[in-house]
């Protein structure tokens, strides 16, 4: 298998890519969406073909993991096809490819993913409270999540919950969580709400810090701290279920030093950082030039990839980029 030569300017070696294969989405959660938002013309969404010759680009120069979200991924309509394509990589240089969903239509899909070689995937749900869940979603049905994490369970897939919490709204909650996703069987990551994109409230009402839900955590529970690491921003810990528990908290922790991960997005442009608005066209790149277009391309964005997010939230003040989550993919 080839060594990656995808090295950043700063000795960062990236083998994480993750794809957003739509920018659509059923939902319209109000940390990550306005309630009336525009979405991209269907035809500027990259085909099935297109994607999977960019992402089998990256994986023949050493990516190992794949991530495909969204907006929400399991709304297009190709997504098993493309699945499968990527699938068939798995364990040919390919050692993971994931997947993030809201679960609205895991019921469906649950069993196909598992056979197109998905093992793993993360479900956001802030909530097992059917009122709450309709309120932070503005649209969603709690029932209809719960019955996708049972076919999951049932198909075999490993699950990881993420939870945004949210100041209010489910804050309250995340002991029930915790518990409630250790009797399932399910890691739970909690994640801060970040700046990223206009929706129709001021972030910082719902802004908490993790490190004051861990105190909470901490004197109910016997939390074990958990050696495991990613590259990833997460610090983890073992639930007395022996789940693991992640805190994602880019705002209260910063851990870009170990960045390993660009973002693709459904249009084809390459984000070398979360929180950062450059991007590298890799679709114009392929379609100009083919195969050393993209190679050009691709070693032109890492070239370029910031040290590091500069995120805050601060009351009255524009989010740290424009584009919401749901357009690089969470
Ligand atoms: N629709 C899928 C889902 O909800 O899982 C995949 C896309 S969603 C953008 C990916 C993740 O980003 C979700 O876990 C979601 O909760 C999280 N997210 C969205 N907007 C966010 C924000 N502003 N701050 C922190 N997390 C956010
Ligand atoms: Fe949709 Fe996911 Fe954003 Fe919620 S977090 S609106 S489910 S893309």
């Amino acid at each position: 298998m080839p060594a990656s030569n995808l090295v950043d300017r700063h000795g960062r070696r990236i083998d994480y890519l993750r794809v957003s294969v739509t920018d659509r989405c059923d939902l319209r959660c109000r940390y990550c969406m306005s309630e009336h938002m525009t979405f991209l013309p269907r035809d500027q969404l990259m085909g099935r073909s297109e994607i999977s010759a960019i992402v089998e680009r990256f994986i023949a120069r050493g990516v190992r993991k794949v991530r495909i979200t969204g907006g929400e991924p399991l709304v297009r309509r190709d997504i098993l096809e493309l699945l499968r394509d990527l699938g068939a990589h798995v364990g040919m240089g390919l050692e993971e490819l994931t997947l993030t969903t809201n679960g609205t239509q895991l019921a469906r899909y649950a069993a196909g993913l598992r056979s197109a070689g998905v093992k793993r995937i993360n479900v956001s749900l802030d909530t097992c409270d059917p009122d709450i869940f309709r309120q932070i979603t503005r649209r969603g049905d709690l029932d209809k999540v719960l019955q996708g994490l049972a076919a999951a369970k049932e198909s075999g897939l490993a699950v990881k919950i993420n939870m945004v919490v949210l100041k209010g709204l489910n804050d309250a909650e995340v002991p029930e969580m915790l518990r409630w996703c250790g009797v399932q069987g399910f890691d739970l990551s909690l994640i801060e709400t970040m700046p990223l994109g206009a929706v129709d409230e001021d972030r910082v009402d719902r802004f908490v810090p993790l490190t004051a839900i861990l105190e909470r955590l901490s004197a109910a529970f016997d939390l074990v701290r958990d050696a495991h690491r990613t590259s990833g921003p997460a610090r983890y810990w073992r639930s007395p279920w022996g789940t693991r528990l992640g805190l994602i908290s880019p705002l209260t922790a910063n851990f870009c030093d170990g960045c390993n991960r660009v973002r693709l997005t459904t249009e084809g442009k390459l984000y070398m950082c979360l929180g950062h608005e450059d991007a590298v066209d890799l679709r114009q790149a392929l379609r100009q030039d083919g195969v050393q277009g993209l190679d050009a391309a691709i070693d032109y964005a890492l070239a370029n990839k910031p040290a590091r997010h500069q995120f805050q939230i601060q009351r009255g003040s524009a989010p740290a980029v424009a584009r919401h989550m749901s357009v690089t993919g969470g």
